[in-house]
């Protein structure tokens, strides 16, 4: 582990995972929105592994909104895909706060998200391991939390905290 600067890691990963969906789909726009905390402290984090988290993260927001999108294709309510990332300092701990305007995640399936290999994704798209892997880093080996808070259809929130 070492004293690392979330807000750089969030921006690199943010710009990967968005660059990551244009190479495959050269009409995908989503506004990106940062809210960093310019005093955030360093936290002792192992940034290859937080790292991956946050490209899941993002990753997973952005093809939220890219399928919203495609569903809002013919209606005539506009949409504008966004994706908003915010860190935070809450006590001994830091939060990242990855918020999009996508699909939402539906109630019967929240349960399930976080299982190994649980994608709603055709083949090819996912592998469903991401958050399970997510949550091995977060919680098991950073000694975090992983909260999540969603709405069929209107946002879905993912906060993680990591003790500085
Ligand atoms: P994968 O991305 O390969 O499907 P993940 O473990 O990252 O695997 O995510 C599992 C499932 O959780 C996704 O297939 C999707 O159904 C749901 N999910 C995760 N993040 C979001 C999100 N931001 N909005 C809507 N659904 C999500
Ligand atoms: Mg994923």
């Amino acid at each position: 582990k070492e004293a690392t600067d979330i807000n750089a890691l969030a921006d690199e990963y943010l710009r990967l995972a968005y660059h990551g969906l244009r190479a495959k789909d050269k009409s995908f726009n989503a506004e990106l929105i940062t809210r960093f905390d310019e005093n955030l402290p360093k936290v002792n984090i192992i940034p290859q592994d937080v790292g991956r988290v946050l490209l899941n993260l993002f990753t997973n927001a952005f093809y939220a909104t890219q399928e919203k999108s495609k569903q809002s294709q013919f209606s005539d309510a506009p949409y504008k895909p966004a994706v908003t990332v915010t860190t935070q300092q809450k006590g001994n701990s830091i939060e990242i706060i990855v918020k999009d305007n996508g699909t939402g995640i539906p109630d019967a399936i929240k349960d399930k998200i976080l299982q190994p290999f649980f994608t709603t994704k055709p083949t090819g798209e996912g592998t469903g391991l991401g958050l399970s892997l997510s949550y091995d880093i977060v919680v098991k080996g950073h000694n975090g939390n992983i909260a999540i808070e969603s709405e069929e259809g209107v946002f879905t929130t993912f906060t993680i905290t990591l003790p500085i």
